[in-house]
């Protein structure tokens, strides 16, 4: 038998032939001819493929304006893309931590579509430094010096310790050699800006005298980094910021605190659980300290550096500043976001992260027993779907052992096969608008607490 060319091939249209066909037309207009042709070509060779493979067209080529269509559309589809974080997780770093004010979007907005003073002061028709209006309102805010915004936290820890310590040492107690999720531990960053890291203490307890006796004419800084994913119990010590800082005066050694996730305001008058506040450290006498944008403040993803004015100034000029230094977007966010805390009576009803920490869990309840009949009746023959209270967290390393009392919905398999829920999962991680619960003690959970449009879930879930 000699082999024949299969028939099929000659079947697959000549792509001259689909530009021109009335339902594909429309599509040109809208998305030009060269995507189109691009894509018609890799459906003809997925069609080949096909063929060679299985000797049949494939179901899609009975209407390739349907198939080009949908394939064009992902194309398209943004890779960043919004979900309903029912994680119970507030600030969720891999969902982009804090959402930020609508007074803050406004100015990013305005920042993207028009020029900006951004380092070009109106009265001097000079160069001014890109942070100085925003150094101004955080020095109001925290009592600080002066102050340096860069990318993030961990670049504000870089920069403040290639700036002050770099080839020198850098005293740490052993209990606060954190790792935050991602890649950040403190040893690394060390290494990184040229410092030796000193370790003092132990792991349960570190004395002033251990700081005291690893001072030598090498050391440039004495540090503390806030144990913010992780708290040590039981027979422990750690060495005041008080008296860390006075030690600092004494040696004339500069001090410095790595927050993390530091708060502008005090958390407890809203009954959250309290969080250290920069002011506080200032106050006491700490030269430097580092914190998070996009953590408890609220705002953008960024890093604050405050403290004292010689060694802000001498971090704005240290060459790694322009390599890690914030954008226009960043800055315009971070500085609307601050103006709120300006006044701080609104605060709760403004400000997205505060608002989702102080709900209370009568309305998460409430709203928990609102949507359940009509989920009930949509899942309720394939799964076991309740009301129940549950904890949230706050998130993003801040306050690791205090739970936000919450509610929840909560889904069961029926068949009580671990598999049916890890399908339910990731079905609700396939929607438009993907839907993230977790997985605990054999349930899917609906952390309602960052859920503010109960309408807009039920259109999701009821497909
Ligand atoms: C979160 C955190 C960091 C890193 O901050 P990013 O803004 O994520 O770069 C560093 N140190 C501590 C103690 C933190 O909690």
């Amino acid at each position: 038998m000699t082999q024949k060319p299969c028939p099929l091939y000659s079947q697959i249209p000549a792509i001259d032939r689909l530009l021109h066909e009335p339902q594909i037309a429309p599509f040109v207009e809208q998305y030009g001819q060269t995507l189109i042709t691009a894509t018609l070509r890799r459906m003809q060779e997925q069609v080949r493929i096909n063929i060679k493979q299985y000797q049949e067209l494939p179901d899609w080529c009975d209407n390739w304006a349907v198939a080009l269509g949908q394939r064009l559309e992902r194309k398209q589809a943004l890779a960043l893309k919004p979900v309903f974080n029912l994680s119970g997780t507030v600030l969720h770093t891999n969902l982009g931590r804090a959402l930020l004010a609508e007074p803050a979007i406004e100015a990013v907005t305005q920042v993207m579509r028009s020029p900006v003073t951004l380092e070009y002061s109106l009265n001097g028709a000079g160069r001014g430094h890109r942070d100085r209006a925003l150094a101004n309102l955080l020095c109001e805010l925290t009592g600080s010096e002066d102050a340096c915004i860069v990318n993030n936290n961990a670049a504000a820890v870089l920069l403040l310790l290639a700036t002050v310590a770099s080839g020198k040492q850098v005293v740490v107690s052993r209990g606060e050699l954190v790792e935050i999720g991602g890649a950040f531990r403190i040893p690394d960053v060390m290494v990184q800006a040229g410092c030796q890291l000193v370790e003092v203490g132990t792991t349960n307890r570190t004395h002033l005298r251990d700081y005291q006796q690893a001072i030598n004419e090498e050391t440039a800084l004495l540090m503390k980094v806030h144990t913010s994913n992780y708290s040590i119990e039981g027979f422990t010590a750690e060495v005041s910021v008080s008296e860390l800082a006075a030690l600092g005066v004494k040696s004339q050694i500069p001090t410095a605190i790595d927050l993390g996730s530091g708060s502008m305001i005090n958390m407890a008058q809203y009954g959250l659980p309290a969080e250290p506040m920069p002011r506080d450290y200032l106050d006491q006498g700490i030269d430097l300290v580092t914190f998070s944008g996009d953590k408890l403040l609220g705002g953008p993803q960024a890093g604050i550096i405050l403290g004292k004015k010689q060694w802000i100034e001498a971090i704005q000029h240290h060459p790694l500043k322009r390599a890690l230094r914030a954008d226009k977007m960043t800055l315009a966010a971070l500085e609307a976001t601050l103006r709120l805390y300006q006044r701080p009576e609104q605060l709760c009803r403004q400000l997205p992260t505060l608002r989702l920490l102080t709900r209370q869990q009568q309305e998460m309840h409430d709203m928990a027993q609102q949507l359940l009949p009509e989920i009930q009746a949509y899942y309720g023959d394939r799964f076991i779907v309740r009301s129940e209270p549950c904890y949230s967290q706050i998130g993003s390393g801040s306050l690791p052992i205090d739970r936000l009392p919450s509610w929840a919905l909560t889904f069961a398999a029926a068949d009580g096969q671990g598999s049916t829920l890890e399908q339910l999962a990731r079905c609700w991680r396939g929607l438009a608008k993907p839907v993230i619960g977790r997985i605990s003690g054999g349930r899917l959970w609906l952390d309602l607490r960052c859920l503010e449009d109960g309408k807009e879930l039920l259109q999701a879930l009821l497909l």
